[in-house]
Parts: structure tokens; sequence; C-alpha cells
């Protein structure tokens, strides 16, 4: 936990002395809930690992009085969100998600430890420790007496971890009309807390040709992989690091054997920029790209599977006194305590930082982002394909994937395989030189 701000209003400073003077003696029971929570295993898939996390969080929020509204997950655990109304005006949510990445078994072989000043175990930064921080703020509020909020929300959701499919609707409603949203995933490794996030999305391209015997009568195919690969080298060069804006292209499948021109090929795209307009602007150099280098006789289908707007910086201020690290991160996260190299554990349930009203910057941003989405809207329902585009009927409505995290930037493979590709065309090798392509693993 931070030290006293002296940048904070009195109140402010005050309320924030009685909550540190609250939590202190509590980091014992903090560790005791954070040991049970990350040894309760709770996989995405695992649906009744997922319960029995959120069945302990929900007794905990009972416990408060706090208004509970559940959302049935299908497949997935419920998600649900716990409501305590106050006297003031101010309306924020708190958001945390209840699933891991581990599978059943894995608390079981290695369970919560500590060594030295981290707390290690499945999950225990992503993002246990989060979700208790949020239970531990919350409490201390109430047990000091504090109810000058309009309405405090506590989200939990149960699919964060492959891309929300059941929970993002009702993430949405839950969180409309919030003056601030504090998202209790884990902070930098130095403490900062990030006001800014990517967006991005995951896209297939599939390319269908002709084809042919290579030996026999390779004037009559028409290469999918080549289509593919002029595409694959023409996306990898709208990289540009500097302006943040990324596209890696994670998979690659075509054709069955050398000696056939293959007439399908697939590849995984993972598309990404820092702000509305630069995803926009991508996303059409994108569309162009694919339409310029596609060969007569290939068509081609460019489709998004999952996506996710950018999260620009919106004025956020955080009251901790911690650095607020306005560069592009992975992750939403704002609970941080000003202090490098402070325990981590602490950290974790540092003080909480705050949005700023900065009405008209949110009302551009609300317009760029309805914008953006009407974009991508023409794109899910086939309203707006690009000039190449056959197979009628493919596409339609995305499907949500599994997907982690993972931020290789280049896939140099990917690329120098498919330059290696590109050149043999140039250099007068037959459209069927390239008769397979396979690598790539993923590209979440
Ligand atoms: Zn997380």
């Amino acid at each position: 936990m931070s030290e006293a701000n002296p940048s904070l209003p009195t109140e402010s400073a005050a309320r924030a002395a009685a909550a540190r003077h609250e939590l202190t003696p509590r980091m014992p029971a903090f560790l005791a809930d954070l040991e049970t929570l990350v040894n309760l295993d709770s996989g995405t898939y695992d649906r009744d690992d997922v319960e029995r996390v959120s069945a302990w969080v929900k007794a905990r929020c009972a416990g408060w009085g706090a208004e509970l509204d559940e959302h049935p997950g299908g497949d997935f655990a419920d998600s649900f969100a716990a409501t305590l109304h106050g006297q003031g005006r101010t309306r924020i949510a708190l958001v945390a998600h209840l699933d891991t990445v581990f599978p059943h078994g894995t608390a079981a072989a290695r369970p919560f430890r500590i060594e030295g000043d981290r707390a290690l175990g499945p999950g225990t930064c992503d993002m246990k420790a989060g979700l208790l921080a949020a239970i531990y703020a919350v409490e201390a509020l109430r047990s000091g007496g504090f109810d000058g909020f309009g309405r405090l929300r506590l989200i939990c959701t149960t699919d964060e971890e492959v891309g929300a499919p059941s929970s993002r609707d009702f993430l949405e409603r839950q969180a409309a009309g919030a003056d601030a949203m504090l998202v209790l995933e884990a902070g930098r490794e130095n403490g900062d807390i990030v006001g800014q996030r990517r967006g991005g999305g995951f896209f297939r391209l599939e390319v269908t040709g002709r084809s042919a015997h290579a030996g026999v009568e390779p004037e009559k195919g028409r290469s999918a992989a080549l289509t593919l690969s002029r595409q694959v080298v023409a996306l990898h060069a709208l990289t540009d690091l500097a302006a943040g804006n990324t596209i890696n292209v994670g998979t690659l499948r075509a054709g069955s054997r050398p000696n056939v021109v293959p007439d399908h090929a697939v590849a995984e795209v993972d598309v990404r920029a820092n702000t509305t307009d630069d995803m926009a602007a991508l996303l059409a150099r994108a569309e162009a790209a694919l339409a310029r280098e596609a060969l007569e006789g290939t068509n081609y289908t460019w489709t998004p599977t999952q996506f996710r707007p950018p999260w620009e910086a919106n004025g956020a201020r955080c009251c901790s006194g911690a650095r607020f690290d306005r560069t592009p991160g992975r992750r939403a996260a704002v609970v941080a305590s000003p202090r490098r190299n402070a325990h981590r554990i602490r950290r974790s349930i540092g003080t909480v930082g705050r949005a700023g009203a900065h009405r008209r910057r949110r009302s551009r941003l609300r317009r760029a982002n309805r914008r953006y989405w009407r974009h991508l809207g023409r794109q899910f329902h086939g309203r707006a394909r690009p000039p190449h585009t056959g197979r009628p009927g493919a596409g339609g409505r995305p499907r949500p994937r599994a997907a982690g995290i993972r931020r290789h930037l280049l896939d140099r493979a990917a690329h120098s395989a498919a330059r290696r590709s590109h050149r043999g065309h140039r250099r007068g090798v037959s459209e069927t030189g390239v008769s397979t392509l396979r690598f790539g693993a993923g590209n979440t």
C-alpha cells in the first residue's frame, strides 16, 4: 500500500489513511484467502471448478448485503455482478475474472506458496490477487462506514481467458453508465498502472484456387498457396512498429502434396493498433493489399473471428500517486503502489486509481467507437467484402476462439518462407512451384 499522498484532497487522504489502517492488519487474512482461491482450480473450460470459485466470491459479496445479478454462462460458469448502493452520485465498477488458463489438477501439482516476497501458484497474478484486492477494498470502505458512492459494483466474469464469449454482453450491460471502471488485473512489473490498451483481432484469410497436376498440366492450375504467400508478405509490410500497428500471420496451411497445385490455403492473422482511427486505417490498407496481391483465378475471404476495439487513454488518473503509464499495454491494469520494488502482494491491494470526468473526450471516443463498430459490422455480415471475395456463404458471423496472449510482433519464419515463394514466382518459376505450406502454431 502506498504512503499518504499529499496531492489528495484532505478528505480523500483521510479516507485512504483509514483504509490503510483497516487493511494492514488484514494482510494475513488476505494471504489465507488468496491461498484458498489459488488452490481452487478454475480453468475456463472446467465449469464446475469455476463455479466453486464463483460460489466462494458470491458468498463473500452476499455478506455485504450486495444485490446479486447472475448471468447464465452456458458451457462456461455463470458470471455475476454484486452491487452496493450508496448516498453519493459516482458510479464505480470493479472488474475481475474468476477463470484461469490452468486446467484441473494444476493447483494440486503446484499449490499456492510464498517464496520471499512473492506469492506463487496458478492464477495468483492473473488474477485472483486482483479479485481479492477488489473484495478487500470494498470491505475496507464498508468498515469505515463510507457510502459516498452512488453505485459500487463488482463484476465477475468466468471466461475472460478465452475472449469472454459468454460474458461480454453481460459485462457491457453491467458496466454501462459507470463513471469509473477499474480492471483489477495485475499492474506492471514496476508498479505502473496501464491506462490504454491496444485493440486487436484475429482474422482468417482463406484462399481458393484451382488444382492441377504439377508435372502434366501445371498451366491449368491456380495456386492458392502463391496468392496467400503474396498476401502474407503484403500484410507484414503494413506493420509499423513506431506507430504501434502490427500484423502477424501466425499460421499458414496450404496444399496436400508436392506434385499438386494447391487449390486451398488458409492463414490466421493477428492485427493490432493503438487507436480506433489507426485500426480502421490499418484494416483498410490490409483489405487493399489483399485485393492487390490476389492472382487471377484465385478467390479469397477475409473474416474476423475475434475482435476487441482499442481502449484509448481517457484521461484517467491515479490518486495513489502511482505513475500513470500511457504506453500501450496488453492488459488493462489498475491497482498499484507508487513505490518501486514494493512488496508484490502489498501492491495488489494498493490504492485504487480513478477516472476523471473528461466528458467531451469521452463522447468523441464513443463516436469513434460507434464508427468503428459499424465498419466491423459490415465485415461481420459480409456486406463490404473485397472485390476478390469468392465462395458465397463463406464467412458469416465469427465464432469466438480460444485465445491466450502471445506477443510476438513478427513471425520471422512465416515472413521469410512467404518471401521465398514470392521470389520464386518473380524469377519465372512456375506458379506451381510451391505446393504445400505449413507452419506456425497459433496466433493468440
Ligand atoms: Zn486476467
